[in-house]
Order: C-alpha cells, then sequence, then structure tokens
C-alpha cells in the first residue's frame, strides 16, 4: 500500500466561487478521491490552514508520497516545514508537483533555480504530448497525446534544470509550448512536476490527468532509504583491515 499525503493550499476554494463551485469539498479531496479508487494508494489530506499545514514529523514519516498543490499563499508556507519536506525527499520521499506548485518554496529549494515562466488566462485548449511512450507515469494512455479543452497557458522559458525525464510538453492553442511533465532526482527522492490544474478549470475531474497523478505516485514511491549525515568511521571499523599511517585532526 502507498501512502500518499495531498497537500493543498485551500484558499481559493474559500475566496473564489468558481472555484468552490467546481470543488466543493476542496481540490485536495478531489485529488486524493482519484488516488483513492486504487487499490495499491491510501491517500489523506492535510492542507495550508492546518497547525504546520499538517505536515508534522509523524505525518511525514507516514508518508511515501505527498503531492503538492499551491498558488497564491506560497511565502506563508513556514520554512521549517519546508526544512522538514525536504528532509524527506532527500531521505526517499516522492514528492509530485502540481500546476501552480511551480513556485512552492519546497519545489524552489529542491531544484534549486527560479521555476519562472510566461503565463496566461484565457480559457484555452491544451494538447500534451507524451514524449516518452514507455514511461510508467503515461500507461493506461492510448493515444501520442491529450487534450484539455480549458486550461492556463504556461510557456517557455521554463526556469528549471534540465529535467532527468521528459515526460509531456505541451503545446497551447495560442502557440506556446511548454515542458509540463518532467522528473528528476534529489538524493533519494523523486520528483515529478505535473503542470495542469489551474483551479477555475475542472482539471482534476479529467480521467486522463487523475490516471497521471494515479501512476506518478506509484513512480514516486520509495525504492530504500537514503542515510543522511556524515558518519565517522574508525579504521577498526573498516571493511578491510588497514594500517594508519597519517593522523588526523579529528
Ligand atoms: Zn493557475
Amino acid at each position: 500500500m502507498i501512502r500518499v499525503t495531498v497537500f493543498g493550499e485551500n484558499h481559493h476554494e474559500k475566496t473564489h466561487k468558481v472555484v468552490s463551485d467546481i470543488y466543493p469539498k476542496g481540490m485536495h479531496t478531489c485529488i486524493a478521491d482519484a488516488l483513492n479508487t486504487d487499490k495499491e494508494i491510501k491517500a489523506t489530506t492535510v492542507t495550508q490552514d492546518q497547525h504546520e499545514h499538517g505536515l508534522t514529523e509523524k505525518k511525514l514519516a507516514e508518508t511515501d508520497v505527498l503531492t503538492w498543490w499551491g498558488h497564491a499563499i506560497h511565502d506563508k508556507v513556514e520554512n521549517a516545514v519546508v526544512d522538514r519536506v525536504q528532509k524527506r525527499v532527500l531521505e526517499g520521499m516522492g514528492l509530485i508537483v502540481l500546476h501552480s506548485g511551480h513556485h512552492a518554496k519546497i519545489f524552489r529549494r529542491l531544484l534549486g533555480t527560479s521555476c519562472d515562466l510566461n503565463w496566461r488566462e484565457a480559457g484555452e485548449k491544451e494538447r500534451l504530448w507524451i514524449c516518452n511512450p514507455g514511461h510508467p507515469i503515461v500507461q493506461g494512455i492510448d493515444k501520442p497525446y491529450f487534450e484539455l479543452q480549458n486550461e492556463e497557458m504556461y510557456g517557455e522559458p521554463f526556469g528549471i534544470p534540465t529535467p532527468d525525464e521528459q515526460i509531456f510538453i505541451s503545446w497551447f492553442q495560442g502557440g506556446e509550448v511548454f515542458r509540463s511533465g518532467a522528473t528528476w532526482k534529489r538524493g533519494n527522492g523523486k520528483i515529478f512536476y505535473f503542470r495542469p490544474g489551474h483551479e477555475t478549470y475542472p482539471t482534476y475531474h479529467d480521467k486522463t490527468v487523475q490516471l497521471v497523478i494515479r501512476n506518478g505516485v506509484k513512480w514516486a514511491k520509495p525504492e530504500g532509504k537514503y542515510p543522511l549525515g556524515c558518519p565517522h568511521v574508525p579504521a577498526d571499523k573498516a571493511p578491510e583491515k588497514i594500517v594508519v599511517t597519517g593522523g588526523s585532526v579529528h
């Protein structure tokens, strides 16, 4: 069973009627419900308005994969929580960053770049081309691309380090393109950025988007644990017998 924590900013849902009409129980609940249709996944939600944003030491210790949607109040996320999430990713927890999470503190921290991009809200068509049909994240999509009829445009240049793997490239009706699905590894943790999901469109109700997030969770699940820290290994604990010939200040 893969334990997924779905983090939602839960801000637009409380301030914008269009958003609460599309997502009456919040975007995070819609995403978690879609994940829980898979018997291998157990998804629960936390929201930014909770104490420690719901991301306590205990909750993160019990999380295999964290999904992150934020937009308007990234700057209100506590730095201590960002430190904690970063540590868990380096240990091996998977992280799926959704849509406007491109500017989340945790994403910029882990990637180390601006993550800036161009944008436009015109409700235009987005066509997401699959770059590698053999990748686990796109299994079950039986076409070379899929489309969303109304989305926000994100355009290049996207201020990210070169991805380890490019999963999707989007084309928008206005002509721009964007690296809308990409993966990286940091420490032992796998990171997947997946672009669609503007709050005023019903993107997280889309069956293909839901499938991609489920596939992403399965791809990002931990594989072993990366030890953090720099332990000293004394000569008599080395795997082979050695004669100490030099001094050390330690
Ligand atoms: Zn947006």
